[in-house]
């Protein structure tokens, strides 16, 4: 069975390399096509300048002895976790939606709240096996090609193509053993999560109700259940936040067992709290009858099909901001002076400076990203406004974004964080210059047309797809 999806891995690879180079030698700028997104750009691609990596979408070995997983980089997080689960076993870092993939969660930067032990999903990685921009193919690991490996975390696909990844594991246990602490502002949140950090937890993350008021939690693999069970994954399961904000009413600390998988995908339902404004822009009550009886379109994968068609998030101030330790109490009086928005997430996440493309690769002893996912902003003026004033104050405190979101840097800015003469010399070494730039890639240049009825109704009947421009064949 392991020879088989091997030889049939070595095929798919070959077939991408001679299309990569075919690609080069045109000098066409191909974009990676994977079949879905987790970005909140509406994606459009050319039949004719896309490569598509959708069939690389198995799990090749799973080494129990060397406590490793060999898989293609379509593989989403459920059926990598679901795979490694029957040998008692998981990956370090798993991001919290399901249908995130290995190859476009190391190319895009994800992370979780293991993060800050682990570090990003790149950084649980072994090797990397990249088609280049010529074709060739190369194995990067911390040794060899270590410029490469390292440099291509966060680089959006436009260093290379990635097609097999290893990565590490762990002993899964049964229960992630959670803890939910009331803090009473900012400065007490950041704290706790900084002395925590240095603690024997496995999982910390938080998420702030009011400036001052959130519930930071704390988590511990365990096979015993020590605590009441409570699960997220089934339709009378509450959503996950909504459940904090009872304990954060409450003011008491509280402990649970909670059953991994259903940790792992905790804000799978609801997408942290962002399907909320979907209620809201339909007008439908926000209440637990709805939420079980919509429960099959209000999970996170649905939720982006509507998103990629409706172009709704042009309306939406949705960042994840990654920030050093001691500014991020800083940044948070800004959000909050500027913006009112609420719930925030806290996530501290392991720096990795030699991957100065990914969010969290700035220098500091532990990165907080602070997730900003706001109510509709009709108004495009003010949402693109807003949205360059965050950019200008993260960039002042020395934090970097997440690249899934609407970026609206000035070119001269993006380049100022981002070093471009380092950049391109990667980019030329490993000839990916026919391949987009990451500036080119990322920011939001047009004004999306908005149509969210559309986006609702076809995720429900299962025909919402990524734009794909034919090509006239007149031509
Ligand atoms: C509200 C909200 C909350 C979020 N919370 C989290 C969170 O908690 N944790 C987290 O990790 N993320 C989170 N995200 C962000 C998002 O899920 C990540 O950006 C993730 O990286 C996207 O993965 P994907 O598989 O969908 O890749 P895509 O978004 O489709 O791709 C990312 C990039 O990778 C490139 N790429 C894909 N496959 C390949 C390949 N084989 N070779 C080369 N390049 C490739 C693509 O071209 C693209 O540039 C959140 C997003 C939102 C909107």
């Amino acid at each position: 069975m392991i020879d088989r999806v091997k030889t049939q891995h070595n095929s798919k690879t070959l077939r991408i390399a001679t299309e990569v180079n075919k690609f080069y030698k045109s000098k066409t700028p191909f974009r990676v096509f994977h079949g879905s997104t987790n970005s909140t750009r509406i994606l459009s691609f050319k039949e004719d300048e896309m490569l598509d990596v959708t069939d690389l979408n198995q799990i090749i070995e799973i080494d129990v002895e060397r406590l490793a997983v060999v898989v293609e980089p379509n593989v989403p997080m459920d059926k990598l976790v679901d795979a490694t689960l029957k040998y008692n076993l998981v990956p370090p870092v798993i991001p919290e939606f399901p249908g995130i993939t290995v190859g476009g969660g190391i190319q895009g930067g994800a992370g979780e709240s293991s993060s800050f032990k682990w570090g990003f999903l790149s950084q649980t990685a072994n090797w990397v096996e990249y088609v280049l921009g010529d074709g060739s193919i190369v194995k990067a690991t911390p040794d060899e090609y270590a410029d490469l490996f390292y440099g291509a975390a966060g680089s959006c696909g436009s260093l290379g193509v990635i097609t097999a990844v290893e990565l590490q594991l762990i002993p899964a246990k049964k229960y992630v053993h959670l803890t939910y602490h009331p803090v009473k502002g900012f400065n007490e949140a950041i704290r706790l999560i900084g002395d925590e950090a240095g603690g024997r937890n496995d999982f910390i993350d938080g998420i702030m109700f009011g400036k001052n008021h959130g519930v930071i939690m704390t988590g511990k693999l365990s096979d015993l259940k020590i605590s009441k069970l409570q699960r997220f994954s089934r339709a009378y399961n509450p959503w996950y936040y909504l459940h904090a904000q009872k304990i954060d009413a409450n003011k008491q600390t509280v402990k649970e067992s909670i059953p991994l998988r259903d940790y792992l995908f905790r804000y799978n339902r609801g997408a942290f709290w962002v399907g909320r404004y979907a209620f809201e822009l339909f007008g439908v009550p926000f209440n637990s009858l709805m939420r079980f009886v919509l429960n099959p379109i209000l999970n996170t994968r649905k939720l982006y099909q509507a998103l990629q068609v409706s172009g709704a998030s042009q309306e939406y101030i949705v960042q994840d901001l990654t920030l050093p330790y001691d500014k991020s109490v800083k940044f948070l009086d800004y959000i909050d002076a500027k913006t009112q928005i609420y719930p925030l997430w806290l996530c501290p996440v392991m720096p990795e400076p030699r991957s100065p493309l990914s969010c969290n690769g700035i220098n500091t002893t532990l990165a907080i990203n602070i997730g900003v996912w706001g109510p509709r902003i009709a108004s495009f003026n003010k949402f693109k406004e807003l949205n360059k004033n965050i950019e200008d104050e993260l960039t002042h405190y020395g934090g970097k974004k997440w690249m899934y979101a609407h970026n609206y840097y000035a070119e001269a800015d993006f380049w100022r964080i981002y070093d471009k003469n380092w950049y391109d010399t990667l980019r030329k070494k490993y000839k990916a210059t026919t391949l987009p730039n990451m500036y080119d890639k990322v920011v939001v240049k047009k004004r999306y047309e908005i149509n969210a009825r559309r986006g609702v109704f076809q995720a429900i009947l299962g025909t919402a797809k990524i734009r794909i421009e034919k090509v006239n064949s007149q031509k």
